[in-house]
């Protein structure tokens, strides 16, 4: 009869099944039947494994990568070329923003795909060091970042 240590308890064997996935003290992942001590464990398991395709967000395991990163779209604000997820739009946009790599034009709301298109827009529109490849709302802006930052050009 199969017995449980953490509950010191005995079961037939399809109630020890039942029990093991219902017991509030037992964590337990149906796809590998493993059993986790806490809540804590079976999450770092879902996250790390790489059989499980597991929002931490929203604590959902999906059935593959795709599912996942389509839930990653529909449901938050997701940067492919990283794999990171944000809680807003804006926090995306920031991401954006700060990451190298990145064209996106914060005013306008766009992301470019070449940065020749990109600079040519920015210079357009915008301020820009084409060093830096960065935009600037502002001439002030602008001049405040090569004092800063290209002042050996002066
Ligand atoms: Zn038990
Ligand atoms: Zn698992
Ligand atoms: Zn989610
Ligand atoms: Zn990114
Ligand atoms: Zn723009
Ligand atoms: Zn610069």
């Amino acid at each position: 009869m199969p017995y449980c240590d953490r509950c010191d308890r005995s079961f037939s064997t399809q109630g020890f099944e039942h029990h093991i996935r219902t017991s509030s003290r037992h964590f337990f992942c149906v796809a590998h039947g493993r059993d986790f001590e806490s809540w804590l464990g079976l999450k770092e398991h879902y996250v790390q494994s790489p059989f499980h395709h597991y929002c931490q967000h929203c604590d959902e395991d999906f059935t593959n990568e795709w599912s996942l990163v389509n839930h990653y779209e529909t449901v938050h604000f997701y940067c492919h070329e990283h794999g990171r997820i944000f809680h807003s739009q804006r926090g995306l946009n920031e991401h954006f923003v700060q990451h190298h790599g990145h064209l996106f034009c914060q005013y306008c709301d766009m992301t470019f795909e070449y940065e020749e298109q990109f600079l040519d827009h920015a210079e357009d529109l915008h301020f820009v060091c084409r060093e830096c490849v960065k935009i600037f709302g502002s001439p002030w802006k602008q001049e405040q970042h090569f004092e800063k930052h290209h002042s050996s050009y002066y």
